[in-house]
C-alpha cells in the first residue's frame, strides 16, 4: 500500500470565505449536510453542500449549480483549473484530495451535563449486567470470548425493555441536548430513545463521549447497532495513545476488546465502531501519536476499503491484517479459544500477531516495521 498525504480542503469555509454564503447544519448525511443562501440564484436556503464527504461538494437545489472546490474556483472566482488546484494544493495530474471530516463549528465533546447523565447510565447499566435480568447479555459475551475482566473493565453495561416492554424514553433535557445541538431529524425524534441491548462506553479525557451499543437479540440487521445521540465521535483507547506502543486499529468494539484481552501489554486496540467512522481530522490527529498504527479491520471489502482510506491519510499505519478464514479479531479469538495454540506463546493475540508476519498478504516493508515495533520472543 503506497501511504501518501492527500490535501485537506474544507469546502465549507473556503466557500464561506469567498462568497457572502453562510451555511447551517441541517443533517448528519455524509458526515454533515450544511444549506445556505446560492452565491449564483440568490436562493436563500437551497445551497446544500456536504464538506465532510469523501469527496467534498456542492449543489443548489434551485439553479442546479454543483461541484467540487476546483469546480467552485472556477465558476464563482473565475480561476483557470490549474491556477485553482494551485491555491488548493492539488496535484493537477492526480487530483486526489480529501475533506475534513470533523463537522465544523462544533465541539468535539458532548455538553458537560450529557457526560455527568451517561456516567450515570453506565454505572445502572454495569449493575443490570451482571444481574439475573443481564443474564443472557452476559452469556452472549461470555460465549463471543470476553472474560468477565475484560467486561468490568471496559465498563460493559446492558438495558432492558421498560415494564411495558417498550424502549426506555428520556427527556433530552436530561442529556443537556437542545435544537441547538441536534440535527433537525434527531430533534424531531423529541426525546433520547434507549433500545434494550448492551453498551459500550468511549472515553476521552477521561469523560464518555461516546455510547454505542450493540443489540444482539435484534432479528432485524439493521437495528443492531447504533449509539446514544448526542455521543461524539471518538476512538476506542484514544487516551491511551502514545508513542511508546503500536496502535492495532479495528472497525468494532468486540474485535478492539478481542485485542486488548490478548495483547492489552503490548499494543493498544482501537476501533472506529464502524468501517466509515471516525474520520475526523481530531481521530486522525490522536492516531498521530502511535509509533504504529496497524490497519486489522474485517476480511470484507468493507475492510479493505477502511484500510485503503487509513493508509491513504497516516503516515505510521501499516497494512496488518486479520489472518485468512476468520472475519475478523474476535472470530480469531474464537477460533484460538476453540483450538488452543500447540506453540509456546501464552495469550492468543501475540499468536495473532506471529501468525499475521508469516502472512504472505503483508508486504516485507510491514514484517520489518512489525518486528521492531512487537517483541517476538514473549515468553
Ligand atoms: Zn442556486
Amino acid at each position: 500500500m503506497t501511504v501518501q498525504q492527500l490535501p485537506t480542503i474544507d469546502l465549507l469555509s473556503l466557500i464561506e470565505q469567498r462568497a457572502p454564503v453562510r451555511f447551517k447544519r441541517v443533517a448528519s448525511s455524509h458526515g454533515g449536510e450544511y444549506a445556505g443562501n446560492c452565491p449564483w440564484c440568490g436562493g436563500t436556503d437551497r445551497f446544500h453542500c456536504w464538506p465532510h464527504s469523501e469527496r467534498p461538494r456542492y449543489w443548489c437545489r434551485s439553479c442546479q449549480a454543483k461541484g467540487d472546490a476546483i469546480e467552485f474556483l472556477k465558476t464563482y472566482s473565475l480561476m483557470t483549473f490549474r491556477d485553482a488546484c494551485d491555491e488548493l494544493g492539488v496535484d493537477p495530474s492526480d487530483m486526489g484530495y480529501t475533506g475534513t471530516a470533523s463537522p465544523l463549528r462544533l465541539p468535539p465533546e458532548p455538553p458537560v451535563q450529557w457526560m455527568e447523565t451517561a456516567a450515570l447510565f453506565i454505572s445502572a447499566a454495569q449493575r443490570y449486567l451482571f444481574s439475573p435480568g443481564g443474564k443472557r447479555y452476559l452469556d452472549y459475551l461470555l460465549g463471543r470470548g470476553i472474560t468477565v475482566e475484560t467486561i468490568k473493565k471496559k465498563n460493559i453495561g446492558c438495558v432492558p425493555l421498560s415494564k411495558e416492554g417498550r424502549w426506555t424514553e428520556s427527556p433530552f433535557e436530561r442529556w443537556g441536548l437542545s435544537e441547538e445541538n441536534l440535527t433537525p431529524e434527531q430533534f424531531a425524534k423529541g426525546c433520547v430513545r434507549i433500545p434494550d441491548g448492551l453498551f459500550f462506553p468511549h472515553y476521552v479525557n477521561g469523560q464518555c463521549w461516546k455510547l454505542s451499543m450493540y443489540r444482539p437479540f435484534e432479528p432485524e440487521k439493521k437495528y443492531r447497532r447504533g449509539f446514544i445521540i448526542g455521543s461524539k465521535e471518538c476512538l476506542l483507547n484514544e487516551d491511551d495513545f502514545t508513542s511508546g506502543k503500536p496502535v492495532v486499529m479495528t472497525e468494532a468494539f468486540l474485535d478492539a476488546i478481542s485485542i486488548e484481552q490478548g495483547a492489552g501489554d503490548i499494543v493498544v486496540a482501537t476501533s472506529t465502531d464502524g468501517s466509515t467512522s471516525s474520520r475526523s481530522l481530531r481521530c486522525q490527529a490522536r492516531l498521530g501519536y502511535a509509533p504504529y498504527v496497524l490497519l486489522a479491520f474485517d476480511n470484507d471489502p468493507a475492510g479493505m476499503d477502511a484500510s485503503k482510506f487509513w493508509g491513504a491519510h497516516l503516515k505510521n499505519a501499516l497494512f496488518y491484517p486479520v489472518p485468512t478464514g476468520s472475519k475478523d479479531a474476535n472470530e480469531f479469538l474464537l477460533l484460538l479459544l476453540c483450538q488452543p495454540y500447540k506453540k509456546k506463546s501464552v495469550s492468543p493475540i501475540p499468536s495473532v500477531l506471529s501468525a499475521q508476519e508469516k502472512s504472505t498478504r503483508t508486504p516485507m516493508r510491514v514484517h520489518h516495521a512489525v518486528s521492531v515495533a512487537i517483541p517476538d520472543n514473549r515468553p
